[in-house]
């Protein structure tokens, strides 16, 4: 017989670890899946200087993660799921497995992958995708900023403050900026290259020496995983408590939309395994 549990908590990254933490705590039968345990993005963090006691950079946060991790019996189970099925149970499919949960925790983060050549490669040694949590690491550098969509626009005024130049290039017609050190190329970019670290972007017009290229854009595919779910502007619609327009699937962490930030993904982590156990008590599930 398979078994059922209580929650299933999907997304490894510091917003899911905070909920199967807290799901624990609580005595919840709970799944925690994902596709790495801690994230990429925590991984790759050159210096985490805004989460409450951490610093660093993320491969010796997530050292401080699987302390606890070990210290408090929280297992992780890599997979990466395919298809989240609402009903009573939740079935969550994963290639070949196939799992139930009365609840379902989305904690899928943003997808970071993009269309450059060299992106992914680059990640935490040059390439960024938040301006606020790496901007001030350029401080008087230059740097490449591919603005997707108009609604990034100030990211990159921000990393204005910072930078000595800002190359932007925007994929939106008739771009302006107020900081004069920002200045909008017509060309597309097309890959990353460097050595240890960025050195150029390749555009359609040759190669731009930078020392950083931060990819301000947002696309997290949540609605494709499950479908009816309400999103707005690619992140889930939620309520305070993280719980979604579907009864029983809550979300949290930057699958719920910006700021990107580690506190606040771990804190909604928190939030929504707690709605997810007082929606268990309301079917009297304990
Ligand atoms: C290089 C870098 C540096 C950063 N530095 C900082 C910093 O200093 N301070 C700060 O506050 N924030 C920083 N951030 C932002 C921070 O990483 C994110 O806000 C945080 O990781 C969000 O946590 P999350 O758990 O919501 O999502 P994620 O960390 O993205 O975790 C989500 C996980 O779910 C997995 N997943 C997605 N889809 C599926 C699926 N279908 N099945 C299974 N698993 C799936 C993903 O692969 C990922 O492992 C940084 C980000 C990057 C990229």
């Amino acid at each position: 017989m398979q078994k059922t549990y209580d929650v299933i908590v999907i997304g490894g990254g510091i917003a899911g670890y905070s909920a199967a933490l807290t799901l624990n705590s609580l005595k919840r039968s709970y799944l925690w899946l994902g596709t790495e345990r801690f994230g990429r993005k925590l991984l790759s963090a050159e210096y985490v200087r805004n989460y409450p006691a951490v610093t660093g950079n993320g491969a010796a946060f997530a050292r401080l993660l699987e302390a606890q991790c070990a210290r408090e019996g929280i297992v992780f189970t890599p997979a990466r799921v395919n298809g989240v099925y609402a009903g009573d149970p939740f079935t969550v499919t994963a290639g070949e497995q196939v799992y139930s949960g009365r609840a379902v925790i989305l904690a899928t983060g943003v997808e970071s992958a993009g269309s450059l050549k060299g992106e992914e490669a680059f990640l935490g040694r040059g390439v960024s995708y938040c301006a606020v949590c790496d901007g001030a690491l350029y401080r008087n550098k230059t740097i490449a900023a591919i603005v997707v969509g108009e609604e990034f626009a100030q990211e990159a005024e921000y990393l204005a403050g910072f930078a000595a130049n800002v190359y932007a290039f925007c994929s939106y017609p008739n771009a302006r900026f107020s900081a004069s050190n920002i200045r909008v190329f017509s060309q597309r970019p097309l890959a990353v290259e460097g050595g240890m670290r960025v050195e150029r972007l390749v555009t359609s017009a040759g190669p731009l020496a930078v020392d950083g290229v931060f990819l301000l854009k947002s696309s997290a595919p949540p609605a494709a995983l499950c479908g009816g779910l309400e999103t707005e502007n690619g992140a889930v619609r939620t309520a305070r408590d993280g719980s979604t327009n579907l009864a029983g699937l809550f979300a949290a962490g930057d699958v719920t939309g910006r700021p990107y930030q580690y506190v606040k993904a771990a804190g909604e982590g928190c939030m929504a395994a707690y709605a997810a156990h007082a929606y268990l008590q309301s079917k009297s599930c304990k």
